[in-house]
């Protein structure tokens, strides 16, 4: 789509500033019901329209993703705009700077039409647990968009964007796109810059983006990643340009502790069609990775520690306090305080988990939990380096329902805990990982398949994942 839009803009067959007002129309339309974006960027989205547009007449030449529109998590800084991550801590908050991946995308001359709507702080599977309101599944409005990048994956399914920008700490980025049925990507932890982006768990967050093509997806991937002198783990990702890939080199494996009791029958039984595709041309492998059923519990675990010393900065005061907050006593000392704004600007959830990762990391409990759980995760990062010596990718279902009623999990954490089960691992090992749509059940839901690469093949992935999308249609 991506192309075709450029194609368009520089034949001169649509100004930029149609396009821009053509996505804006249809999210006035349609967002009052879908509920995808917290602010809107209508202003500066016209004024960069129009620069673009000037560029174009002068003949001169523009990038591929120039005057292209698209939309933003709102966990990921803009400088100038409000930047919430769905919390009433955050309510006010305005970005003084931009991510390294909005910086990039800016210089490309992408347009951002505003800020989308994320469970609070990214702690979802539904985007039921934002501050401000639930947004809804284009495909059935009863149901959840997943989450926690939901606003992201719904403005690019009802064509409100083209593409959005999400972040995925245990398969927000993945889990959404499935429940869409649009193309989502998890990189490889590292090869997208973290700076700018408000931290949930740092050692497994990565900014990825959401499109309706893995070409696309590549497109705006190419865009983002690489090493940034302002987030230390992040890297340059290795090139695989030179070697072509083709599916009858490709070894594919299918784990089986990924189609177990509790998966979907629907689901198994699309994934299953499309592996008798595939094995037209790759051969595929059952293999086994007995680690990964740990990979929720060591999640719950590593990822509540990180979130409890991540959000230890909001305090209500600094990030502009949120004058809804009612502080009775001016004279309250700094505890009080804390306790007073921390207590109304957090959602349950939030501080669930806060609650949570402070226990696991205090004195007495620590090696019980957290250090246990790190040895956890060092043996399902081994368990991945093993079984890509035997296959180059791994085939699995993303989620293990279609997406579910709204409130349907809400009073239930660990159901909702549950729908994570298919993606944490990839965040625990840091291999990257992409969701595309395969089909809907028989009550037109969507159906996502995820594949998995090893640690930095990045790049290859996608390249296997176009070869996967071209047979599937
Ligand atoms: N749903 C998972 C959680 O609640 C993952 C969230 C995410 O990837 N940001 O933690």
């Amino acid at each position: 789509m991506i192309k075709e839009l450029h194609q368009k803009l520089i034949n001169k067959e649509i100004t930029v500033t149609k396009l821009i007002s053509d996505y804006f129309n249809r999210i006035k339309n349609q967002d009052k019901e879908l509920n995808a974006f917290i602010n809107l960027n209508e202003e500066q989205a016209f004024k960069k329209a129009q620069e673009i547009d000037e560029k174009i007449r002068r003949g001169e030449e523009i990038g591929l993703l120039g005057g292209i529109p698209y939309a933003v998590k709102d966990n990921i800084l803009v400088k100038g705009l409000k930047t919430t991550a769905a919390s009433k801590i955050l309510e006010n908050y305005i970005a003084s700077y931009n991510a390294t991946v909005i910086d990039k995308l800016e210089k490309e001359g992408a347009i951002i039409m505003g800020k989308t709507n994320l469970d609070e702080f990214a702690m979802g599977s539904s985007t039921e647990n934002s501050a401000f309101f639930v947004t809804k599944n284009p495909y059935d409005l009863s149901r959840v968009p997943g989450g926690s990048s939901g606003g992201s994956a719904v403005a690019v399914k009802s064509e409100m964007s083209v593409f959005a920008l999400g972040s995925d700490t245990g398969g927000s980025i993945r889990q959404p796109a499935a429940f869409c049925g649009i193309v989502g990507f998890k990189p490889s932890y590292g090869a997208v810059s973290r700076y700018g982006l408000i931290a949930m768990a740092s050692s497994l967050d990565v900014i990825g983006p959401f499109a309706t093509s893995v070409e696309d997806v590549e497109i705006i991937f190419h865009t983002i990643k690489g090493k940034d002198l302002k987030d230390a783990t992040s890297h340059e990702v290795p090139d695989f340009t030179n070697q072509e890939i083709r599916l009858e080199n490709c070894t594919i494996g299918i784990p089986k502790e990924f189609f177990v009791k509790g998966l979907d029958d629907e689901i198994k039984n699309k994934i299953e069609e499309v592996i008798n595709k595939i094995k037209n041309y790759s051969l595929i492998k059952e293999v086994s990775l007995p680690q990964t059923t740990s990979a929720l519990p060591c999640y719950y675990i590593i990822m509540p520690a990180e979130v409890s010393s991540n959000l230890a900065r909001y305090d209500g005061i600094r990030y502009s306090p949120n004058p809804k907050f009612q502080i009775p006593n001016s004279n309250l000392n700094l505890h009080d305080l804390y306790f007073q704004t921390r207590g109304q600007g957090f959602g349950q959830e939030v501080r669930r988990r806060i609650i949570l990762g402070t226990y696991v990391l205090s004195k007495g409990y620590y090696d019980a939990y957290y250090k246990k759980a790190q040895k956890v995760r060092r043996l399902i990062v081994n368990e991945f380096q093993e079984v890509f010596k035997e296959v180059d990718f791994l085939i699995t279902p993303t989620t293990p329902t279609p997406p579910f009623k709204i409130g349907e999990k809400s009073s239930d954490p660990l159901a909702m805990y549950l729908s994570d089960i298919f993606t944490v691992s990839s965040n625990i090992s840091g291999v990257p990982a992409i969701n595309i749509p395969i089909g809907l059940t028989k009550d037109n839901l969507p159906i996502g398949m995820q594949i998995i690469g090893p640690y930095n093949s990045d790049l290859k992935l996608l390249a296997f994942a176009k070869l996967i999308e071209q047979i599937l249609v």
